[in-house]
């Protein structure tokens, strides 16, 4: 589905991109690769952007297809566009049915802000009230993008401030904790609302401590992430050693490479 620019960024330095389509073709091979890698489960992220990207709503089969192998390990991420659906009611049905346990909007590939249903978008608050009636939480990009066609006026975490009033029983994940503009609006989200979670997939773990000084304070509502195979992630078990070599209690690594997530997706 990519668009060739959107496919361009991707390859690049990424000699191993054949393994990657290998893993796309074969959940089995991914389990595995998982295995050395020392990841007993991974949240695989997909979402709807044609303009940018390329992705249709046909991401929600495929993930939900690729899941089958082992579902306990492999938790399905879906997602929805506004204006990429003739029938949200029945889309969002659809995901729901498909067993999507997490659904993405990315506010920079989108075009479109998260709390967009203040000004008429009526399907994105359709879309949050099934999320918080099934108990399928949200995630929100947040921080910039530097896919061609990408706006990053939309990455700012501050919009995802009305959807936590609005829909005070959905669990919102903030992807890459607004890195590397807007670190300091993400944390205060976090401290502030009881159903706002921090994702630090995308970032760098050797700069996790500087962008998140005070990380141990939120660290129970935390969870490790990759984004690989996204621009500037070079490797999952990297990312995953490079974590545990930072100085934090072993109390708060168990939270934030487990415990947390087990909140989230029970298993
Ligand atoms: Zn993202």
């Amino acid at each position: 589905m990519f668009k060739p620019e959107a496919l361009r960024l991707m390859k690049a330095k990424r000699p191993e991109f054949p393994q990657i389509e290998e893993f796309c073709r074969s959940p089995r091979a991914f389990l595995h690769h998982l295995d050395k890698a020392g990841v007993d489960r991974a949240v695989l992220i997909n979402y709807v952007a044609p303009e940018v990207i390329g992705f249709t709503a046909g991401v929600n089969q495929f993930v939900a297809d690729y899941v089958k192998e082992d579902p306990r390990r492999l938790i399905p991420c879906g997602s929805l566009h506004p204006r990429h659906s003739a029938n949200i009611m029945a889309d969002v049905e659809h995901v729901v049915r498909l067993g999507i346990r997490l659904i993405k909007i990315h506010p920079p590939h989108q075009l479109l802000y998260p709390n967009d249903y203040l000004r008429g978008v009526k399907e994105l608050e359709i879309i949050y009230r099934a999320a918080e009636a099934n108990g399928i939480p949200v995630m929100f990009h947040t921080g910039t993008s530097i896919f061609p066609g990408a706006r990053n006026k939309y990455g700012d975490p501050m919009f995802v401030d009305d959807v936590a009033v609005d829909f005070p029983r959905l669990k919102i994940l903030l992807a890459h904790g607004g890195r590397p503009l807007w670190m300091q609006t993400a944390f205060f989200l976090v401290r502030r609302h009881s159903n706002v979670f921090l994702d630090i997939s995308g970032i760098p773990p050797k700069l996790l401590l500087k962008y998140f000084p005070r990380l141990e304070e939120i660290a129970s509502k935390t969870l490790f992430g990759t984004d690989w195979p996204g621009p500037g992630v070079p490797d999952i078990g990297r990312n995953l050693d490079d974590f545990k070599a930072l100085p934090l209690k072993p109390e708060v690594q168990d939270q934030v490479l487990g415990k947390t997530a087990l909140r989230i997706w029970p298993e």
